[in-house]
């Protein structure tokens, strides 16, 4: 360490330095490139296990030392171990030498031993050239006595200059000695309550000045601020320690001084006027003089470099006639007139359009377009054949206007993926536009410039961003665009989606025809409902309907888990999280048709896991020679080296450096604890529907919901009242009248049913029901909850519980037939997600069947009901003994 006395080997590995120093107590970062100076570093520093020592030499050519003034540089040329090197290339990194313009070389007589604190090592891309980063500390000064060549780099016979303690002892009884000391550390003190007000460094400083022998803080203090070269060297030079101490009171003091006059300057700017302020004054007066001149040289030169983009965006030339007029009015006015701006930024827009840049298409090919897609998404063969098929017709017919691709499913299947998939296969730009709430037209088509605040609509916004005409560009979530007042988006949409009239797309904002009929259209959707007929029309709509459990499992370990750990700057020589842990998220914290909450827990998972990797980091050394940086003046000022190459290596190119030198610990391995730790206890319990469904009253449904299929209970309850229906759960008049038509077939067949025991007695007697729909803040309709309605309610007047295990839907009518509803597949997935066992669905829905996997349908009891008794029967605990005695 800097304050024991090091000692040092006879013979050092040699790293040469050019118009460069390392003085003892300082410490830089250099990067190694050269194969010598690699090969040394990996030698001495790398595969050692003990800390390694090499010597850094200052080299300087033969011309280069005659110009180094010699009352600067007292050692230079009287100094200098003069030797002529066969082996000249490369000696040096730092410095970028040619070593072909070297015949002789001096080296500087007195060197400074160096140790690695920190080192890295790195592969160069493409060439894979291993390279290193060292951050060295100077030590103590050596004198080199003889120079040789071991294999690629130097070594030197030295004799350390390091003061033994009987050297030092004598030296103690100088006089000069002792005042020159004593006047350094008054100096020292001086400079450091300066220091103190500005940084803190918690009285490391002060306490160095009392342990650090002082002919050693010398050299510490020099090296905590910025010298020139020479003053360096004059400090290298400076071997005997009256005489370094001398220079260093020098050099301390100046330091200080520059300090005061920096201090008082700014005292003196702060007093008159905030700097701002100042600016702004003169500004002012600047703007003044300049009008006064008549001189607007700046407006004039912004100008021309719009006119000089306008001409290079190749408009057409009607257009053009346009943009020109516009220019033209533009020079003529002043910049602070009002419409300036709005006409300069319509200019600026109309030459960022790409009227004619489009990115080359290059040959499509179909194989690797497939084997690409099958990279990125797993799973999904259909879809996948669809869009290949599709590329197929585009290969052969390149201006075909086939339909547009409509990806339709709940939210985080891979829609938007898929989309920029299909760019990637035709080599085209990706630009997404989201349509979400989308409800003026002026979106779409963009604002009349003589509106305040006018911009043009998201299309040529698009365009704009993207820079070329022929993008591949996603509508996104075009079944949320309504319609209102201001005008019908959809229509706008229709125009852009129509090949007759997209050649001529008139954004009123540009007020000018620009041809999207290159641009390629793909759309995404939640569900098809929304998408208004017309629209509907010009697409093909591709429906993802959502992973099973082992699909994501899959999609999970496969794709998203390396994918997270790459954005978050991990590895997996870092972190693994095992399948069974997928799973448990899969089951117990997400329950969703895609897998975007999956991505999102994987996430905060592996940040989690940064976290503890960068805080190992902290508590361990980074590798086996890294030592604690023993001058504190140095904390805030590592490698002010200019000229040496500095790089901050990130970590995850550090990864294997990190767990090598962490040893056992790594890589970290999620577990249940970790999981519990991270995400919070478990969402979704097994029992949570069991539990759910323990009164009477309560059924399971099935409904189907922009986010894919969900589990819904309807709760009915009854009290004492004047036999009146309430219903809450933010219900739609559709599901309002089902549970109207509930309720009434139940009554009209109370008897059959026994639940009352005379034909006129009346169920609602004295009694009001209410029926609820969890979750209250969502919104719902739809027919298809009609099943489940007239389940609890049998339930609830049977005081029968409804079986946990079974989930139903369908649509009741009036007389109790059950009809077919949408969206079967996605509520299988949604029931199979929720560990239910049994499915009541309406017969005519059996046909649906087949899009479910059957892996899905296999662990699943498929029950067909034709009639509402079907559904009764088989949904309450313990079958319909009533059945038996009566005949429904
Ligand atoms: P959407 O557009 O349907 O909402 P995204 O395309 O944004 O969904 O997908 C959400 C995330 O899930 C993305 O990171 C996507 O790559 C990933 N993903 C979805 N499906 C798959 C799949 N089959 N294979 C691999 N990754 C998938």
């Amino acid at each position: 360490m800097m304050m024991e006395s090091v000692e040092l080997p006879n013979r050092l590995a040699i790293l040469p330095f050019r118009n460069k120093l390392l003085l003892p107590g300082a410490v830089i970062r250099i990067r190694c490139t050269s194969p010598s100076s690699v090969k040394l570093v990996e030698q001495e520093l790398w595969q050692k296990e003990d800390k390694g020592v090499i010597g850094i030499l200052l080299v300087q050519d033969s011309a280069e030392t005659s110009t180094v003034d010699p009352a600067l540089s007292p050692g230079v040329g009287t100094d200098s171990v003069e030797c002529t090197l066969k082996n000249q290339a490369s000696i040096s990194d730092s410095n970028h030498h040619d070593g072909k313009r070297l015949q002789q070389v001096h080296w500087h007589k007195w060197g400074v031993a160096a140790r690695a604190l920190h080192l890295s090592r790195g592969v160069e891309r493409p060439s894979g050239r291993v390279t290193y980063t060292v951050v060295l500390e100077g030590l103590c000064r050596f004198r080199v006595q003889e120079i040789s060549t071991r294999g690629t780099y130097h070594t030197a016979r030295i004799t350390s200059l390091e003061l033994t303690k009987a050297e030092m002892e004598q030296v103690e009884q100088d006089q000069e000695f002792i005042v020159l000391s004593r006047q350094f550390k008054a100096t020292a003190m001086e400079l450091i309550s300066v220091l103190e007000q500005k940084q803190k460094t918690g009285g490391r400083t002060k306490n160095l000045l009392e342990t650090v022998p002082v002919h050693k803080l010398a050299d510490i203090f020099v090296a905590s601020f910025e010298i020139s070269f020479e003053e360096q060297l004059s400090m290298l030079d400076a071997v005997d320690v009256k005489g370094r101490l001398s220079k260093a009171i020098e050099l301390v003091d100046r330091h200080l001084q520059s300090i005061r006059v920096a201090e008082k300057i700014t005292q003196k700017v702060e007093g008159n006027l905030s700097k701002s302020q100042k600016e702004f004054l003169l500004r002012q007066q600047m703007k003044a003089i300049k009008e006064e001149l008549g001189d607007n040289e700046d407006e004039e030169d912004d100008l021309t470099a719009l006119e000089r983009k306008m001409l290079g965006a190749g408009m057409p030339v009607n257009v053009w006639k346009h943009a020109r007029r516009e220019l033209r009015s533009l020079k003529k006015m002043q910049p602070q007139q009002p419409g300036y701006n709005s006409s300069r930024v319509y200019l600026e827009l109309l030459a960022d359009l790409p009227w004619q840049k489009t990115s080359e298409e290059h040959e499509l090919d179909l194989k690797a377009a497939k084997e690409r897609l099958d990279s990125e998404h797993y799973g999904l063969f259909k879809i996948k054949q669809r869009i290949i098929e599709y590329l197929a017709v585009r290969k052969l017919k390149p201006d075909a206007r086939g339909p547009v691709l409509c990806f339709v499913g709940p939210p985080g299947v891979g829609k938007t993926s898929l989309a920029s998939s299909v760019a990637t296969a035709l080599g085209r730009e990706f630009v997404r536009i989201s349509l979400g709430g989308v409800k003026d037209e002026a979106d779409i088509r963009g604002h009349r410039r003589t509106y305040v605040g006018s911009m043009p609509g998201r299309l040529i916004d698009g365009i704009k961003r993207v820079g070329v005409s022929n993008p591949v560009m996603l509508l996104d979530e075009i079944d949320k665009t309504g319609s209102d007042v201001r005008g019908d988006p959809a229509s706008a949409l229709l125009e852009v989606l129509d090949p007759e009239q997209n050649k001529t797309f008139n954004d009123h904002y540009l007020n000018a025809p620009f041809d999207l009929s290159k641009v390629t259209f793909v759309a995404t959707a939640n569900k098809i409902q929304p998408i208004p007929p017309a629209l509907l029309d010009r697409m093909e709509v591709i429906e993802l309907p959502g992973y099973t459990p082992e699909e994501k499992l899959k999609i999970a370990m496969l794709h998203l888990i390396p994918r997270v750990l790459d954005q978050n700057g991990l590895s997996s020589d870092l972190l693994q999280i095992p399948e069974g842990v997928v799973r448990l998220i899969i089951q117990k914290y997400t329950r969703e048709a895609g897998v975007r909450n999956l991505e999102r827990k994987l996430a905060s998972l592996a940040r989690a896991a940064a976290v503890q990797v960068v805080e190992q980091e902290h508590a361990m050394p980074l590798s086996k020679d890294v030592q604690r940086l023993t001058n504190p003046l140095l904390d805030s000022k590592l490698a002010v080296e200019a000229e040496v190459e500095m790089e901050i290596i990130p970590m995850a190119a550090n990864n294997h450096h990190i767990s090598n030198a962490l040893g056992t610990s790594l890589p970290l391995i999620v577990d249940e604890t970790m999981l519990e730790k991270v995400l919070g206890p478990p969402r979704y319990g097994d029992r949570e529907t069991a539990e759910r469904v323990n009164t009477p009253g309560v059924a399971i449904g099935l409904v189907w919901t922009a986010f894919g299929g969900e589990v819904q209970f309807v709760e009915a309850t009854s009290m004492v009242g004047r036999g009146d229906l309430h219903l809450t759960g933010q219900l739609g008049d559709v599901i309002k009248e089902s549970a109207q038509i509930a309720l009434t077939w139940v009554r009209a067949r109370a008897t059959q049913l026994k639940l009352s025991m005379a034909e006129e007695h009346d169920l609602l007697g004295g009694r009001d029901i209410h029926i609820h729909f969890p979750a209250g803040a969502i919104p719902k309709d739809g027919p298809s909850a009609g099943v489940t309605l007239v389940t609890s309610l049998v339930s609830l007047f049977n005081q029968r519980r409804v079986r946990a295990d079974t989930a139903m839907t369908g649509e009741i009518t009036l007389s109790g037939l059950v009809l077919a509803v949408g969206g079967i597949k996605d509520k299988v997935l949604a029931a199979h997600r929720h560990g239910i066992k049994r499915l009541i669905l309406p017969n005519s829905n059996l046909k649906d069947l087949v899009e479910v996997p059957a892996s899905i349908l296999s662990s699943l009891e498929i029950i067909p009901a034709k009639r509402v008794e079907d559904v009764v029967e088989q949904a309450l605990e313990g079958g319909c003994p009533w059945r038996i005695c009566s005949k429904l």
